[in-house]
């Protein structure tokens, strides 16, 4: 099981001072699960807050369960818990949320000062909803992150379309040096919003899709759903994306 160094809920404490982050949760020990760096040991910091709100969403404790922590105080956690060790053993980092995006200035300065502490520079994966552009005050972010894990949400996850779909967002992240966009496959019907609303449009080059089965326990991600959407993303000449820690761990959180 993973190393938890914040627990949701456990810091009632707030430390603000200077740039800070909402905090939800930090563990390490644990395996990216999914997309194209599955199967990498790494540490999740996960941010709390989201102004989406998908009807499957199954990262509950961001909505309230949240500290405030200063970037100081942050690093010093990840330096004094044995996280900095691990980071330059190579494990990734994984940024995710909620909605990192929201926190993107703060964030940048984490990185940047946990690179200060860190004597190989960590490998950053961040996981984005893919609605929040890279402002232009911002662009020293481009370059602290290494793997920009997009998973954009289509109409099925009951969200409006104005609040999920922003082709600014989407049209910005693809060019980044490394990005791949991970959509959440529920049925056939899916293939074509995607399609449609981001390959051909340009938003999206083919080669950066991945389709993953949608599913949240062992049993809904039954092996026919797996093979339906591997099929699907093989005839339509993309990437297919397991979920490695249901297939492992079931439902467990923290792994
Ligand atoms: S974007 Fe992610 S965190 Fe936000 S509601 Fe959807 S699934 Fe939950």
């Amino acid at each position: 099981m993973a190393y938890y160094i914040i627990r949701p809920g456990e810091h009632a404490v707030e430390d603000a001072a200077g740039t800070s982050l909402a905090v939800c949760e930090v563990f390490a020990d644990a395996v990216q699960g999914e997309g194209v760096y599955a199967g990498c040991p790494a540490v999740f910091l996960r941010l709390s807050g989201c102004h989406l709100g998908c009807k499957w969403c199954d990262t509950m404790d961001i909505w309230n369960k949240s500290c405030r922590l200063s970037v100081d105080r942050l690093v010093g956690i990840f330096k004094d818990g044995g996280i900095v060790s691990r980071l330059d053993k190579g494990h990734h980092l994984v940024v995710t949320g909620g909605a990192p995006m929201l926190q993107q200035d703060a964030l940048t300065e984490f990185l940047v000062s946990l690179n200060n502490v860190c004597r190989n520079r960590p490998f950053v994966e961040m996981e984005n909803e893919c609605t929040i552009p890279v402002h232009p005050g911002n662009s020293e972010l481009w370059g602290l992150v290494d793997s920009w894990n997009n998973s954009p949400k289509l109409s099925h996850s009951g969200v409006p379309d104005a609040k999920r779909y922003n082709p600014e967002a989407i049209g910005q992240m693809s060019l980044a040096r490394e990005a791949w966009f991970k959509f959440v496959v529920g049925g056939e019907d899916d293939w074509a919003e995607i399609e449609d609303g981001f390959i051909v449009p340009g938003y999206v080059r083919r080669s950066q899709v991945l389709l993953m089965p949608e599913g949240q326990t062992r049993s809904q991600l039954s092996p026919e759903k797996k093979q339906a959407v591997l099929e699907m993303a093989v005839r339509h000449d993309v990437r297919y994306a397991g979920r490695l820690q249901i297939d492992v761990y079931d439902n467990r959180k923290g792994v």
